[in-house]
């Protein structure tokens, strides 16, 4: 386990979730970054999930309970800090079309990591290992993300183990160097995901939770401020629910959520350009995430070329890292927008 210290350490599950891992019995802290632990009895186990939902201790309810919480004063973000504002980038699927995106990062003096599976399930090609040591020769973080392109919710813990160590194996083989960051396929961890990432020697793992301008408060459930890709405001909503809500990843979720009428890509690049802006204004995270390949499919090439112009204009040189950095820097914003904010 190569957790660093400054991280709070949280059990990967609620109990009730079949996690038992952490804490002592009956006194079972609840999922990352909640900060209220959960105290049913450890002999209650048979039935705590269904008594927990209705008493909104976990699952759903205990969700919910935590978003609307957030809006008496729950922090939702890690603790504020004078650290600086940092730019970060990540990109999922290793799909061919990543060189391209790689010019465009490097056209704006922007880095970011790419998350490469070594063979993608849904028959799309994957970038050569040729590409992979260029990308990496500039400067590109290259992390995991499986052997196959496997969401690791649907496996035994055996085998979502054997795709996460697999993959790395075979990009280490490829790179000729460590390869300590990992993205999970499809975003969700499932019951093992933290758990195996942890044990298995990465450093961090991100998800695909957005609507943050920090790193969150677990470096195996790395959060991201925004995809680039026009949500409707429905994901945008499911997002913000699964993940525990909050005042302040609402504001943000307001500048996201596009207005019908105008191009998808103009606003989509406006809407993240000040969002990227007012981020470095706060002395926040800006982590752009998404696909190439779905980039190409929905033209959004001019939308990422604003927001990526945007984002190295607010944010100065030394101050944009590849993702591996959130976790050593653990840079955290300054204090969260208000959930009254206009964000932008
Ligand atoms: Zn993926």
């Amino acid at each position: 386990m190569r957790l660093p210290a400054s991280w709070p350490r949280f059990p990967a599950a609620c109990w009730s979730r079949g996690d038992r891992a952490g804490g002592p019995a009956g006194r079972r802290p609840t999922p990352s970054g909640s900060g209220s632990p959960c105290f049913w009895p450890r002999r209650s186990t048979r039935w705590h999930g269904c008594w927990s939902r209705w008493t909104g201790r976990c699952g759903p309810m205990r969700r919910f309970m935590s978003a609307v919480s957030s809006w008496r004063g729950r922090p939702t973000m890690a603790e504020p800090s004078p650290s600086a504002s940092l730019l970060t980038t990540s990109w999922d699927d290793g799909h061919p079309l990543d060189m391209r995106l790689a010019e465009r990062l490097l056209r704006h003096g922007v880095t970011g990591t790419f998350y490469v599976p070594v063979r993608n399930r849904a028959d799309r090609p994957v970038m050569t290992a040729a590409d992979l040591r260029e990308l990496a020769a500039a400067g590109f973080e290259i992390g995991s993300h499986t052997a196959d392109h496997r969401r690791l919710p649907g496996l035994s813990r055996a085998d979502a183990g054997r795709q996460m160590a697999d993959g790395r194996a075979a990009l280490e083989d490829i790179l000729g160097r460590p390869v300590d960051g990992f993205c999970f396929p499809g975003g969700r961890p499932g019951r093992w995901g933290r758990l195996l990432a942890r044990e298995l020697g990465f450093s961090y793992a991100r998800t695909t939770q957005m609507l943050r301008i920090d790193a969150g408060a677990d470096p195996f459930a790395m959060a991201t401020t925004a995809q680039i890709y026009p949500h409707r405001p429905a994901a945008l909503w499911r997002n913000w629910l699964r993940h525990g809500g909050g005042g302040s990843r609402l504001a943000i979720l307001r500048a996201l959520a596009l207005r019908g009428g105008v191009a998808q890509d103009v606003a989509l690049g406006d809407a993240l350009a000040v969002l990227a802006r007012r981020t470095a204004l706060r002395h926040g995270v800006f982590h752009l995430w998404g696909h190439s390949w779905e980039i190409d499919a929905r033209g959004l090439w001019g939308a990422l070329d604003r927001a990526l112009a945007a984002a190295a204009a607010a944010f100065p040189t030394e101050s944009r890292v590849v993702n591996r950095a959130l976790v050593t820097l653990r840079p955290v914003n300054a204090p969260p927008p208000r959930p009254q904010d206009s964000f932008p």
